[in-house]
């Protein structure tokens, strides 16, 4: 979605708000089964010392896979945005996103925020107990039939009894 943003070019006291779906097309993460609904951007593009910022928040409603446990769960992410815009490209100072003209693509200029943002972890919660190493059993949903693994360093110390 390319937007013109010639108005706060032109008057640098005029703040432009924008309110945008994000499109999902592209934005796939490993642990990321799907979006609920799509991500909405509410943000605000100003000129602040005659460089061009925009400013706000992406909300994105994600269905996502537990890494530890595999587990299905729901989270809402929000992403704060603070980006430059610059107005040319400059090889001594290297901006990410650059006007063409008077006009920016918001829907990349978006989803690079989402993506950069984007955790590398999914838990479904802080704590999550995994799975079991040798039965598979969530082990959120309880102990399961194995026993208590032994201490390694009670292990090392039994072989030495042992001896
Ligand atoms: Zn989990
Ligand atoms: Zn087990």
């Amino acid at each position: 979605m390319r937007v013109d943003l010639r108005n706060v070019i032109v008057n640098p006291s005029v703040r432009l708000p924008f309110r945008i779906e994000l499109e999902t097309e592209g934005l796939d993460f490993p642990s990321v089964k799907g979006y609920r609904k799509p991500p909405e951007a509410d943000v605000e593009v100003f000129s602040e010392a005659g460089i061009l910022r925009l400013q706000g928040t992406i909300t994105a409603d994600l269905l996502c896979v537990c890494d530890r446990c595999g587990q299905e769960f729901e989270s809402v992410k929000v992403t704060k945005v603070d980006a430059v815009i610059a107005e040319e490209e400059s090889e001594d100072n290297p901006e990410l996103f650059v006007l063409e003209g008077t006009e920016i693509d918001l829907q990349e200029l978006l989803s690079t925020c989402l993506i950069l943002d984007m955790e590398t972890k999914f838990l479904c919660r802080e704590d999550c107990k995994g799975l079991c190493a040798r039965c598979g059993r969530n082990l959120n949903l309880g102990p399961c039939g194995c026993g208590k693994e032994i201490d390694p360093r009670f292990a090392v110390l039994k072989q030495l009894l042992e001896k």
